[in-house]
């Protein structure tokens, strides 16, 4: 069997490696010139989901390179607000998740995360070579190549990301949608002299949430980018309709710290510390919920079928998982269709999840958000409501 990857990138790789081992014969497309050309890096936090699907699908010494490259990470999320008072805090460190030495919960930089990847695949990755088209043939798929060259395959697997070329021709009206939600991301060096004022809380690797009781929230989290660099990285999410028209061209720091001027000092300073070029203003996409099509030797996985917002934190994981659960379903002979039935279950519910914590924290309507502030609270006093509120998986 043969089977083409567009796309080497977290869900193209990990797919490559687990058919490789089963013995399929795999070609992966990569536009990219080199394996050195790539976009900034940034810090993933792995879940069980995604470390199960690296564990199962890498060679060993793939796994070693990812294990000694990444950090264990808790797997605390926590609810401030703007005082930076606790209203809840989610800890699932003890789970069985994160007690067993394969899942427990890590944090990667991308880079080192696609180099553990990359380790041994060069003879199968055709580097400058974008996918262009593909034409359906009797027994398969013919791939053509951006550079004129096409490849006769059994399925072609459209990794290719966000923006995927794969996606518009296989299921041309399935588009991304945006959402009306716009994040203004950027981060901040942890010196020592801005650690020493920042409350441990903020700086131990949890994820950290700021709800306020007007508009807007806050995310922030830890990222070791590796040698000494340690930063705190950040994200002010809020409703379109919130800013001003003309924000290419505002001083995006200067409006975060006009929206949050009577914050806690903490977070204050971390806005008034950040270096203005590592600001962004991102909106929001995400693929719609999505429906059933009749299954042909061309699939999808990770971003180019689920693309989500950021705020859930499960855009990697849940492409290593669909990696895996491919691999599963083409050995044990389901194929396909049995692969797209089950992705599209946890995909869709990935997609939700993203969603609503988008939208929960962009409102602009003060009622929920003063009762999620509320039920916070409620959870954080009565362990049954936590339990309810936070299941472990
Ligand atoms: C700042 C940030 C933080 C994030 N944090 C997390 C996190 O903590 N946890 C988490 O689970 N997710 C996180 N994500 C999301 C995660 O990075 C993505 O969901 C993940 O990279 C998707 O993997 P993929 O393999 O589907 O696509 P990608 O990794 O984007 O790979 C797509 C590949 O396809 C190639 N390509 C594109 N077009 C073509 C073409 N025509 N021909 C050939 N090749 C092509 C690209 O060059 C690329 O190499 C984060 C994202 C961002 C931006």
């Amino acid at each position: 069997m043969r089977v083409v990857i567009a796309g080497a990138g977290l869900g193209g790789l990990c797919l490559a490696h687990g058919l490789r081992r089963g013995g399929v014969d795999v070609v992966v497309l990569e536009r990219h010139p080199t394996r050195d050309a790539r976009p900034a890096s940034y810090g993933i936090h792995l879940n069980a989901d995604g470390l199960r699907a690296l564990h199962t699908c890498l060679p060993g010494e793939n796994w070693a390179r990812l294990v000694e490259t990444s950090t264990l990470a808790p797997d605390i999320v926590r609810f401030h607000d703007q005082d930076l008072r606790v209203l809840a805090e989610r800890d699932h460190t003890g789970t069985p998740a994160n007690t067993d030495p394969v899942t427990r919960r890590r944090a990667v930089n991308r880079d080192a995360l696609r180099d553990a990847l990359l380790l041994g695949c060069d003879d199968v990755i055709r580097w400058g070579t974008a996918f262009d088209r593909f034409e359906y043939t009797g027994e398969g798929v013919r791939v053509h190549g951006a550079d004129g060259r096409a490849i006769e395959a059994d399925l072609l697997v459209g990794a290719d990301g966000a923006n995927s070329r794969v996606r518009e021709q296989r299921l041309p009206g399935l588009r991304r949608e945006d959402l009306g939600i716009v994040n203004i991301a950027g981060r901040v060096r942890l010196t020592p002299e801005l650690a020493s004022a920042l409350p441990e809380t903020l700086i131990d690797g949890a994820v950290n949430n700021v709800v306020p009781a007007r508009p807007g929230w806050m995310f922030l989290s830890t990222w070791d980018a590796g040698a000494e660099a340690r930063y705190v990285v950040w994200a002010w999410a809020a409703d379109r309709s919130t800013y001003p028209d003309d924000l290419d061209v505002v001083d995006l720091r200067e409006l975060v710290q006009e929206r949050t001027a009577t914050w806690a000092p903490p977070l204050r300073r971390i806005i008034a510390e950040t270096d203005p070029a590592t600001l962004a203003a991102i909106p929001l996409k995400t693929m719609p919920e999505l429906p059933h099509w009749a299954p042909t030797a061309v699939t999808l996985l990770g971003d180019a079928i689920h693309n989500m917002t950021p705020m859930a934190g499960i855009g990697a994981n849940t492409a290593l998982r669909d990696a895996d659960t491919l691999r599963r379903h083409l050995a044990g002979g389901g194929g396909v269709r049995a692969y797209e039935d089950e992705m599209r279950d946890y995909a869709n519910a990935a997609l939700a999840l993203s969603t609503r914590n988008a939208r929960g924290a962009a409102t602009t309507s003060r009622l929920p958000r003063h009762a999620f502030r509320t039920v916070l609270r409620l959870a954080e006093a009565l362990p049954p409501v936590k339990q309810r509120m936070f299941p472990v998986r």
